[in-house]
């Protein structure tokens, strides 16, 4: 039997899912082990420090040679989630920088969410329990893309961890196929769950299965909408780079929503502590906005937004800033904004100069625009100066 090993805080999957958990922290203080008797057998209690390296020995592997002889089944399956997840790519290259704290972005846990995918495939594909594959296909049928209809599946799996984890019994698999069952009728047959729904009092037993009153079982989650918009991955904590009706609307794999989700994982490897990381996932939002240009005709910030993030970054650690100013450069080069807009930009660009000790470059550009600039910019080219030159003098002192 597969161990599950559970700690308090983090929220396993997306934002729908209310309860707290972390997964894969076996020395931590809090653990404790799921009894189970086959629905969480098929996730991997593997340590990050594995995944790390498998990541990086067979991921180039699974994509480009795939060969039917060398398919091990469930570390596949990780692994094509793991490579499903663009915006997890950095993270999963530094699983073993972080220093055995848990990679969890916005409060989701990356690898956790992964270990489901992988968990919820392994049910399709081998028909245990025999609801899985006909809610997949439902679910597909009804407009869902496939990564969208896994999320439905693994709601229904995290809710069978969160009922284990309140009331230590067993994980149930009646209840458990019951709920996936209910995916499906609710798809293919909605009077027939309407009126399902209408004819169960609050405190009957659940129409899952289960022996728990209705009203504490599956009454809220079955009143969560059941579209594909809602279902769409947007990890907590990034900055908006893309309304929640873009989001809804968008495709997986769609570079905006993956420049916001890849922003998420900047912020998230940057707490962690892990700077090398944090600026690969800035570079992984470079690339993505120039394929946001390309896919979205409308003239969109968000070149000035990524530069924005790389500038906090630099600034905070002096790390990156050649490629933050190689972004400026770009920036002033493509034109397009108005004296004031470019000011700006031209003073952050020698912001960078000087905290990467270039200092007489950054004090040229500084001394220019005080000259040049109108007066009602002067104000604030001085005020950034004195603020560089304080910042400047503590990190020397430091
Ligand atoms: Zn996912
Ligand atoms: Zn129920």
């Amino acid at each position: 039997m597969a161990q599950i090993w559970v700690v308090g805080e983090a929220n396993t999957s997306y934002n729908v899912t209310k309860f707290k958990m972390a997964y894969h922290a076996h020395q931590r203080r809090k653990v404790k082990t799921i009894p189970d008797p086959g629905i969480f057998a098929q996730m991997r209690s593997h340590t990050d420090a594995f995944w790390a390296k498998t990541w990086r020995e067979r991921s180039r592997w699974l994509v480009y040679e795939r060969n039917p002889a060398h398919d091990d089944g469930q570390i596949r399956r990780m692994l094509q989630a793991m490579q499903a997840h663009r915006e997890f790519h950095p993270l999963w290259d530094r699983l073993d920088e972080l220093h055995g704290q848990p990679a969890v972005v916005g409060g989701i846990n990356a690898l956790l969410h992964v270990s489901l995918h992988a968990t919820v495939q392994t049910q399709c594909e081998t028909g245990d329990p025999a609801q899985a594959l006909p809610a997949l296909r439902a679910l597909e049928d009804a407009g869902f893309s496939h990564h969208r209809a896994e999320h439905v599946l693994m709601h229904a799996l995290t809710l069978e961890l969160a009922d284990v984890m309140s009331d230590p019994a067993p994980s149930s698999p009646t209840r458990y196929a019951g709920r996936l069952g209910l995916i499906e009728l609710r798809l293919r047959n909605p009077q027939a769950f309407a009126k399902r729904i209408r004819e169960t009092a609050r405190n009957a037993p659940c129409i899952c299965g289960s022996t728990i009153k209705f009203k504490r079982c599956c009454r809220d989650w079955l009143s969560l909408p059941l579209a594909p918009t809602a279902w769409a991955m947007s990890l907590p904590d990034a900055p908006q780079y893309c309304t929640t009706e873009y989001l809804g609307q968008a495709a997986d794999d769609d570079p905006t929503v993956l420049l916001q989700n890849t922003a998420a994982v900047a912020y998230a490897l940057e707490r962690l502590g892990d700077l090398e990381g944090g600026l690969a996932a800035l570079r992984q939002m470079s690339d993505l906005v120039g394929e946001v240009e390309e896919t979205r005709d409308q003239l969109v910030p968000f070149r000035h937004n990524v530069f924005q993030h790389f500038w906090d970054f630099a600034m905070n650690h002096g790390r990156g800033c050649e490629e933050a100013i190689a972004l400026a450069d770009r920036l002033l080069a493509a034109g397009g904004m108005d004296a004031q807009a470019r000011l700006i930009l031209e003073l952050a660009r020698a912001d960078l100069l000087a905290r990467a000790g270039q200092r007489r470059e950054a004090d040229a550009v500084y001394t220019r625009a005080l000259t040049g600039a109108p007066a009602r910019l002067q104000q604030e080219v001085a005020r950034r100066k004195t603020r560089l030159e304080s910042l400047l003098k503590a990190r020397h002192e430091q």
